[in-house]
């Protein structure tokens, strides 16, 4: 650390020890003029310094010679204060009632904001954004936003600010910014408010801010999405359980009337009432028919009950349209040479230029030309999976051998390049080195959490689900046991 960075980091210290205990004395919103005062006391002592020192040696120098000098000026008649004056001094006093000392607070700001007296606008930092672009967004003044940073500063470490974190703005009806908030740490608010002088205080509240869990049912009446707004969820919600079933149902033909999903999601809301990022879905149970699913959303990514991320089926027409199937999977006569061949895969006829999807997430492993099948584009995926697409007319732009693709993103457009009679998609599936029927349920179960962390995940599923065991169907792996103590 260089001694200008020590220096500096000194200076934050003691200016957070200073404020806190102004705050605590109650004249946290005078902390300015205490400064100051404080300064100037410093100041004066250190220019009377060498008076002091030289006064303290003349007085040596008369008590040596002269010690009765001394004891005339402390027998003076002009120091004695008579008696009666000091009965005086309090003489008029009165019964004032005691104010309570003024600065902002956070509990304060919340609850305008909560009764619509200030707006309160929230905002989750993204990748590249920082907190002086997020001030210049709420269109705070330069010199303004520099003091918010400086205070935010002494109580936070501002390279910790990262993507996912959410801050809360308050501003009054004219659009000037009272204070921000954020919750960096599962127990810990910070905040810098707008004291009356308009100088910035950084305040730092533990455990204001409490977890809650709910438990929405939604029953299906007609569709998934409108039933489940019917419910209450916000569509940030129904996304993430569309997400996490995406692949495993079906939502436009497997649900019927009357089958449920019951979800269980998570909010936070602080000790004004503020509800601070987004709702996040903790479990997802489907019932549609005989079908069950159990979904247990654990480190940003679904799991069922026995550690396993959802299995993913690949998709089986990769195309962004109504595919027929012109030829199917299998032993067929070839309709241009003529003789009996195995056909390695299925064509889809679609128009050409539909566009083409992955069938899966993964990564690019082949693409341009490649003889008869024309423009080719191989994907290889989890679990010994590939996927090849044929014939196409032209790729996404910006693909290249090692791109990652997700399930259902567009790599390329069907056309009817190489030994092809018509637009259509010739689509193979792989799995480790074999072609497989396309059509089948070619699922990719990409992960399976196991020993300490497979026991975090199952006691963490047992809290967020009282019927976090019965969905354990199925062989349960085994969780080593505790070590003895
Ligand atoms: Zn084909």
């Amino acid at each position: 650390m260089s001694i200008r960075n020590k220096l500096r980091d000194i200076r934050h210290r003691s200016r957070i020890i200073r404020l806190s205990t102004y705050r605590k004395m109650g004249v946290g919103h005078l902390h300015k003029q205490i400064d100051i005062s404080l300064l100037m006391l410093v100041l004066i002592c250190l220019i009377s310094l060498p008076f002091a020192i030289r006064l303290h040696y003349a007085e040596k120098v008369i008590s040596t010679e002269d010690p009765f000098v001394i004891d005339e000026i402390e027998g003076s008649e002009d120091n004695i204060i008579p008696s009666t004056a000091i009965e005086q001094v309090h003489e008029d006093l009165g019964d004032a009632p005691v104010e309570a000392p003024q600065y902002v607070s956070l509990d304060e700001l919340e609850k305008r904001a909560q009764l619509g007296e200030i707006d309160v606008t929230m905002r989750t930092m993204e990748k590249g954004d920082t907190l002086l672009g997020l001030l210049a967004e709420r269109k705070v003044p330069a010199a303004q936003r520099v003091e918010v940073v400086e205070a935010l500063e002494l109580l936070l470490d501002l390279k910790s600010l990262r993507p996912g974190l959410t801050f809360l703005f308050f501003h009054d009806k004219d659009d000037k910014l009272l204070g921000l908030s954020l919750t960096p740490r599962a127990n810990e608010t910070i905040a810098v408010v707008r004291e009356l002088d308009d100088s910035w205080t950084p305040i730092s509240h533990t455990g204001r801010v409490e977890t809650k869990q709910e438990l929405v049912q939604v029953e299906i009446e007609r569709t998934f999405s409108g039933s489940a707004k019917k419910a209450g969820l916000p569509s940030g919600v129904i996304n993430q359980i569309m997400g996490a079933l995406d692949g495993e149902i079906d939502f436009a033909s497997d649900f019927k009337s009357g089958d449920t999903v019951d979800v269980i999601i998570e909010s936070k809301v602080t000790q004004g009432g503020l509800e601070i990022g987004s709702k996040q879905v903790l479990y997802i149970g489907v019932k549609a028919g005989k079908k069950e699913i159990h979904r247990y959303a654990y480190n940003n990514a679904f799991y069922d009950a026995r550690g396993r991320t959802a299995a993913k089926m690949l998709l089986k027409r990769p195309v962004k349209a109504k595919a027929r199937l012109s030829s199917a999977f299998g032993k067929r006569r070839h309709p241009i040479l003529g003789y009996e061949i195995f056909h390695k895969g299925v064509d889809l006829a679609v128009p050409k230029n539909t566009p083409v999807v992955a069938a899966a997430d993964g990564v690019i492993e082949q693409i341009g030309r490649k003889g008869s099948y024309g423009k080719y584009i191989r994907i290889r995926h989890a679990a010994g999976f590939e996927t090849a697409y044929a014939h196409l007319n032209g790729y996404r732009q910006d693909l290249k051998v090692k791109s990652k693709v997700k399930r259902g993103e567009v790599i390329g457009y069907v056309g009817t390049t190489g030994r092809s009679t018509g637009p259509h998609l010739h689509f193979e599936v792989i799995k480790n080195g074999n072609v497989v029927h396309p059509f089948r349920d070619n699922k990719i179960v990409s992960s399976q959490l196991s020993g300490f962390e497979l026991e975090q995940f199952q006691s963490w599923g047992e809290s967020v689900n009282k019927d976090f065991k019965l969905h354990q169907v199925g062989n349960v792996p085994a969780v080593p046991s505790a070590k003895p103590f």
